[in-house]
């Protein structure tokens, strides 16, 4: 396989600064300078060693001064995760040199803190055998540690844990108030505070406080991945986490990694600097802060901003639009090429951020969280393009009816047929007819309810039926509070617990086979959707009415699992079944796979260095699998022809393009994941399909 030459994209907006910044170039070069030049062994007694030796040391001092630390052990490290164990060892340790019944019972941490932190207590609490019980402090609904809670607990504690700024909502502590509590019920415990997220936004002074333990990462702030440092208070208890030739005087072995301390060498030279002007101003940074909140309030009407933007550092912004999921955002900020980070990490699992939860937000701004996020570093002109982009991606939304606004238009959005909207592993369909405006709707979760509503009210459709296909579920009990929003003059006593109508409208197609399980039909234009069954119903959408002499369903929407009632009566070869949960990603199973005799997979995926045939062939199918919303900007550039099938439609599309079977296929999405999900569906389903590794996000033209 070649390698993959990933080219500079001059168009990306990177505001996802709290993740981990971009290289400076002044930092870069001090780098190479250091690999080129300064390679020697830091240990190594000879010049090329104490050149290195010059280095090191030098760095050391500028750390001191850029954290106003001059007694105590200053280290370097691997990065903040390694300076977040080395503490947590450090204290643990010594709690344990205490007699066990003398032993203090709990270690203390903040609910918001970095993972790193809850995860180093609980694993090297068990591993080395103190098993104290670990404690969340609460925090209000801004992020505020409890200091009630903490005068309460810490006289108990072998050590507590706590961060400077938050790195999903920049939200700072009051560490002054946070030591007066601590030191009041407890002036030895061991203190760590986790300062990733405050280096080069708030000024330091260690020197003046009583902070036992103070790690820092060099990613964070414009330098390398893998470097980074961490202050120890001389009366803190302290044990190596790493022992081996004795560097850093015995305190964190191993060769140093003398290019990342040469990065953090640059890096404090620019912040101790008066007259550089690389970093911004508190003040600017203000203003870029309030410049974007202006244009996301104007761009997303329904916006709401999920911490106290005067409690927090003007670098972060964490805000969640109504109705509309952090994914959706995400992915039409990327396509606008902003990127930002929201709280739901993969395709389709929906991850809530813990940190909201943990400040007491309502579910869905948690599970809608987006965290835009730029460093001091960031230049007028970004800020300037981010708003201009910011609108696009808005423009977008409402094209794409998943935010409602006056000026919607409907010309982009050509949603027909079945469209499959997914939370987490619960499949919810929509059943369209375009040209009759009219929708049914089967099991809508709850979390889907915002945006479904969005399409009706969006699009004008009527809606014929909100049904669900168990009864007490979550669905059932969305179908209770969606169906009399969508349907205004329904009565309740007209409906049954799947929200399907007493009154059942005759269709004038009814099946030949087990025409008696049939307990109802509706009519969605030219569709129709029959109720199955009353106990555990499931329903059937046929096309048309051909349903009558075919005597089979062309979609089966089957809750939980289909019925050998169901599979004898309306499966054939060609029917669509559609799973009401779908953990892994098969979209829609053949009546193969329900019998378990479907032949052997080939393999979808092609390698991105072996994307040769994707530039020259022109028979090729491209299908482009991203939502309409993600189009805004890039189109695909090859000479083959491209289609738009989101995967949101991938069902409709394999029932009315049978035809397509015999082409090669080629599915695309932005980082690889969808496409692979939709090639395996159309592959599973008789296609000719594969997909790209690494999607848009690796793929070049060879020209580039
Ligand atoms: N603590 C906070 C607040 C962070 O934001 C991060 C990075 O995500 C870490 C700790 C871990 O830092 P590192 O990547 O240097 O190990």
């Amino acid at each position: 396989m070649k390698p993959v030459n990933i080219q500079a994209n001059a168009n990306e907006l990177y505001l996802d600064c709290n993740a981990t910044t971009p290289v400076l170039p002044e930092i870069i070069k001090a780098v190479s300078h250091t690999m080129e030049t300064v390679f020697g062994n830091p240990s190594s007694s000879h010049i090329t060693g104490l050149r290195a030796r010059y280095i090191l040391d030098t760095t050391r001092q500028l750390a001191r001064k850029v954290i106003g630390l001059q007694s105590g052990r200053l280290i370097f490290t691997s990065g903040a995760t390694e300076g977040i164990q080395t503490a947590v060892v450090s204290a643990i340790y010594a709690a344990m040199q205490v007699e066990p019944t003398e032993r203090k019972s709990c270690l203390l941490y903040g609910a918001t803190e970095h993972k790193a932190v809850p995860q180093a207590l609980a694993h090297w609490n068990q591993l080395l055998g103190l098993n104290a019980e670990l404690v969340a402090i609460p925090v209000d609904k801004d992020g505020l540690l409890d200091t009630q809670f903490i005068s309460e607990h810490v006289k108990d504690a072998a050590m507590i844990c706590t961060m400077a700024v938050n790195n999903e909502t920049g939200v700072v502590q009051d560490l002054k108030e946070l030591e007066h509590v601590i030191r009041q019920h407890n002036a030895d415990v061991p203190w760590m505070v986790d300062c990733v997220q405050v280096l080069g936004k708030k000024s330091l002074n260690l020197d003046e406080t009583t902070i036992d333990y103070a790690p820092f990462s060099g990613h964070k702030l414009y330098g390398p991945k893998g470097i980074g440092f961490m202050a120890v208070r001389d009366s803190a208890p302290y044990t190596p986490l790493i022992i081996g030739g004795g560097q850093e005087s015995g305190q964190r072995s191993g060769t140093e990694n003398l290019p990342g301390i040469a990065a953090l060498n640059a890096l404090f030279e620019l912040l101790l600097d008066e007259n550089s002007t690389r970093f911004q101003s508190e003040a600017t940074l203000q203003s870029y802060r309030s410049q974007l909140v202006d244009s996301l309030t104007c761009a997303f009407p329904s916006i709401v901003f999920n911490h106290d933007l005067k409690r927090s550092v003007p670098t972060t912004l964490n805000f969640s639009v109504g109705g509309v999921a952090s994914r959706d955002i995400m992915d039409v900020f990327d396509a606008c090429q902003i990127r930002v980070s929201s709280g739901s990490a993969c395709s389709s699992k929906v991850t809530k951020s813990f940190v909201l939860d943990a400040m007491g937000l309502e579910e869905w701004r948690s599970g809608s969280a987006i965290r835009l996020s730029f460093g001091p570093a960031t230049q007028q002109s970004e800020i300037n393009e981010a708003c201009v982009r910011i609108k696009q991606a808005s423009d977008a939304l409402r094209d794409s009816c998943l935010i409602v606004a006056d000026t919607n238009n409907d010309n982009d959005f050509q949603l027909d047929g079945v469209v499959q909207l997914k939370y987490d592993d619960h499949c919810c369909y929509l059943v369209i007819d375009r040209k009759a405006k009219e929708i049914a709707v089967i099991d809508p979760h709850p979390a889907l309810a915002g945006r479904i509503e969005n399409i009706v009210n969006c699009q004008g459709y009527r809606v014929k039926a909100v049904v669900s296909t168990v009864a007490e579920s979550a669905m059932s009990e969305s179908v209770e509070l969606l169906a009399p929003i969508l349907i205004p003059l329904r009565s309740n006593d007209e409906y049954d617990v799947f929200g399907w109508s007493r009154e059942i409208e005759q269709c004038d197609v009814v099946p030949v086979k087990c025409e008696g399980s049939v307990s109802g039909c509706i009519s969605i234009g030219e569709r129709c959707l029959f109720r199955i069954g009353s106990r555990n119903p499931f329903y059937i959408l046929s096309e048309s009415a051909a349903f009558k002499s075919r005597v089979h369903s062309d979609f089966l929407f089957t809750g939980t699992e289909v019925s050998k009632q169901a599979y004898e009566c309306f499966v054939s070869e060609e029917t669509l079944i559609c799973p009401g949960r779908d953990p892994e990603h098969h979209i829609a199973y053949t009546s193969c796979e329900l019998r378990g005799d479907c032949g052997v997979d080939d393999e979808v995926n092609i390698p991105i260095g072996d994307t040769d045939e994707f530039w020259h062939r022109e028979d090729l199918l491209i299908i482009d699998v991203r939502e309409r919303q993600e189009h805004v900007l890039s189109d695909i550039p090859c000479c083959a022809e491209v289609i738009n099938v989101p995967l949101t439609e991938v069902i409709q599309f394999i029932q009315t393009n049978r035809h397509l079977r015999g082409r090669d296929i080629i599915c695309l999405c932005r980082s690889g994941n969808r496409s692979q999900v939709v090639a395996n569906v159309l592959k599973r389903h008789g296609f000719n399909s594969r997909h790209l590794l690494g999607g848009l996000a690796l793929l070049q033209s060879p020209a580039a």
